[in-house]
């Protein structure tokens, strides 16, 4: 009897560990990213009106605070990425200005013919000047008169984000920079002065601060479509080769296996974007969606964990009232987040499990040019390294993971804080010289020849591509 008990208890005991282990790899909670400090210079165009006494077009209308719909929005991406995107204002400029147009016919608004314009612009009587209902501001010269170039190759700033009060025709995401540039959600602008990429917003100060995120999100679905995966799921044929293809699907673009859809079309959405019937975000069909896997991303369960979806239900997003903020934020929720790197891309291509970090800035993903100095053995399973940044990337903070996966046994890693940690995050970007310890498994220093292979193993922000 005793010794029934006491194997029933082993295998009572197995099981438990065993439905623990099961447990357990199906929760596995991925690691966040190490958060990241974006700098923001922010522009109002908010042009005082003559024949409205000199009041501002933002009190004429109504608008709201741009400071308290910066602080919303920074917030709330802060939220949604799990506090790896901080987003930091280190500088504003109110112009009393319209924002300039590009034109060829050397037309500009007076404020008053502006105004007029806002109040009276209808597509039967066009009030507007032409470039202005084709909507294209003169991004090179809105550069050039807030000297942006300089405040982004001197690091002062990351990004821009403009404000108008509606009708000044911005694009709600739009790059530039000197080459490489992708389509976020405008047409890039090529500004020969700027060294580096820079990312700039146009918002609406009229409207809430879900349509911020909502700028937001075409920024993400264009950077991810255009500059890393190389795969466009908005529109025919709906390809999913990429783990992106497979995020962005509905079931309407793939019956049966939707993920979690994109920002005018939730995974329920019986619309695309050539059909339209878009944003009805409050659809009351479901969708067979495995959206919430993401959440485990990059382990997908296979086969899929499919639930039926929509808002108001059980692992959907909050209906609200038939607006768009609920879904956002389930759907921003959803966007992978995560160290390190996988087989997502199409073929297998290595890419990061954070999709926040390419749509930051794309140029955070570029492996620095290492030179290595010195290296010493330890005599304690380790190595003193020193070494020194050839360029100036592009800010950090930067995760090291080296990989190598042959024959001196894995992972190397480079560890300046403590023996034996795993990663190291460099807050620094400054050229120089850099020291720090790398241990082996293998329990011996690595020879130069080896280090060139580590240096060029280096897992930093996955593969490059659009730069
Ligand atoms: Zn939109």
């Amino acid at each position: 009897m005793l010794k029934t008990k006491g194997i029933k208890v082993i295998i009572s005991a197995l099981t438990i560990l065993t439905s623990l282990f099961i447990f357990q790899k199906q929760t596995k909670a991925a690691t966040v990213d190490s958060p990241i400090v974006r700098k923001v210079w922010v522009v109002e165009y908010d042009p005082r009106i003559p024949s409205e006494g000199n009041q501002r077009l933002s009190q004429l209308v109504g608008a709201y605070n741009p400071s308290t719909l910066v602080d919303q929005y920074i917030n709330e991406l802060k939220a949604r990425s799990s506090n790896y995107i901080n987003y930091q204002v280190v500088g504003w400029t109110e112009r009393d200005e319209v924002a300039p147009l590009k034109n060829t016919d050397g037309f500009e608004y007076t404020k008053d013919g502006f105004w007029d314009c806002y109040q009276n612009d209808t597509i039967q009587n066009p009030a507007c000047h032409e470039a202005e209902n084709m909507r294209e501001v003169d991004y090179l010269e809105m550069i050039s008169d807030n000297t942006l170039c300089a405040k982004s190759n001197q690091y002062t700033a990351d990004e821009v984000w403009f404000f108008d009060s509606g009708h000044m025709g911005f694009s709600e995401a739009v790059m530039a920079g000197p080459s490489n540039l992708y389509h976020t959600n405008g047409p890039p602008v090529t500004a020969p002065a700027c060294q580096r990429h820079l990312h700039m917003m146009g918002f609406n100060q009229t409207r809430t601060v879900d349509w911020m995120e909502h700028s937001f999100m075409h920024r993400i679905e264009g950077t991810l479509a255009h500059a890393v995966f190389f795969e466009e799921p908005r529109t025919p044929p709906y390809p999913h080769a990429s783990d992106w293809g497979k995020f962005m699907m509905t079931k309407q673009t793939w019956p049966g296996n939707a993920g979690c859809g994109l920002i005018h079309f939730p995974p329920n959405t019986n619309g695309n974007w050539v059909i339209g019937n878009g944003d009805d975000y409050n659809n009351t069909t479901t969708a067979k969606s495995y959206c919430n896997d993401f959440l485990l991303y990059p382990d997908l369960p296979d086969p899929p964990n499919y639930q039926y979806l929509r808002c108001g239900i059980t692992g959907g997003w909050n209906c609200t009232g038939g607006s768009q903020v609920g879904f956002i934020a389930w759907w921003l929720d959803h966007l992978p987040k995560f160290k390190g790197t996988n087989p997502g891309g199409i073929g297998g291509a290595t890419k990061l499990s954070n999709w926040w970090r390419y749509t930051v800035n794309y140029n955070l993903c570029k492996i620095p040019v290492m030179n290595l100095t010195t290296w010493v053995n330890d005599n304690l399973g380790g190595c003193n390294i020193t070494w020194s940044w050839q360029s100036t990337p592009e800010g950090g903070p930067y995760d090291f993971q080296v990989d190598n996966s042959n024959p001196l046994t894995s992972p190397y890693l480079i560890n300046l804080s403590k023996y034996n940690s795993n990663s190291y995050t460099v807050t620094s970007w400054n050229p120089g010289i850099y020291s720090a310890r790398v241990r082996t498994n293998a329990n011996f220093c690595i020879s130069s020849n080896s280090w060139s292979t580590v240096d060029t193993n280096i897992v930093s922000c996955g593969v490059g591509g659009g730069e």
